[in-house]
């Protein structure tokens, strides 16, 4: 990665955490999931509300919103899920996490730009790892309308 690309990443994370997106509680929301990573302290809430839009469509995230406390990876990263996530059916999140996931643990960015990416540098501190994903394995959680918290210690990476 170039250093203005890496630079560019850097602004992401930062804008992120002083500008965080759909943040707060959600009164509309159907799902919710709660996300603990206890070995750093971060935790996540995810509400988020399902909605097939007409009869016989997917359903979609029609809205979606988070809360929490915890370092800046996981709250960056949470906020910026969100933003991403929004109209997306249960697979597509899936396969975006999936994509996530690569980012983070190898570090290889994909072909075009993408937001995401800025966490790639996350994979040269495997502590981290889990304060990034951890906004990620809530909202799964919330989609697949799992009633346990959802927690990193058992989505072992
Ligand atoms: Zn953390």
């Amino acid at each position: 990665m170039s250093a203005d690309l890496s630079d560019l990443y850097q602004q992401v994370i930062l804008d992120h955490n002083k500008r965080p997106r759909n943040r707060g509680k959600l009164p509309t929301a159907n799902r919710v999931a709660h996300g603990d990573n206890p070995s750093c302290g971060d935790q996540c809430s995810v509400y988020l509300r399902l909605d097939a839009g007409a009869p016989g469509q997917p359903e979609r995230i029609a809205e979606i919103s988070f809360d929490g406390s915890g370092c800046a990876i996981s709250q960056a990263s949470a906020s910026l899920m969100t933003t991403q996530v929004k109209g997306k059916t249960a697979p597509e999140v899936e396969a975006m996490f999936q994509n996530f996931h690569h980012i983070v643990t190898t570090g290889e960015t994909p072909e075009e730009i993408s937001d995401l990416a800025a966490f790639a540098g996350v994979h040269s501190f495997p502590a981290r790892i889990k304060c990034a994903t951890l906004g990620w394995h809530a909202t799964l959680n919330a989609l697949h309308g799992e009633a346990t918290p959802a927690t990193t210690e058992k989505h072992t990476d």
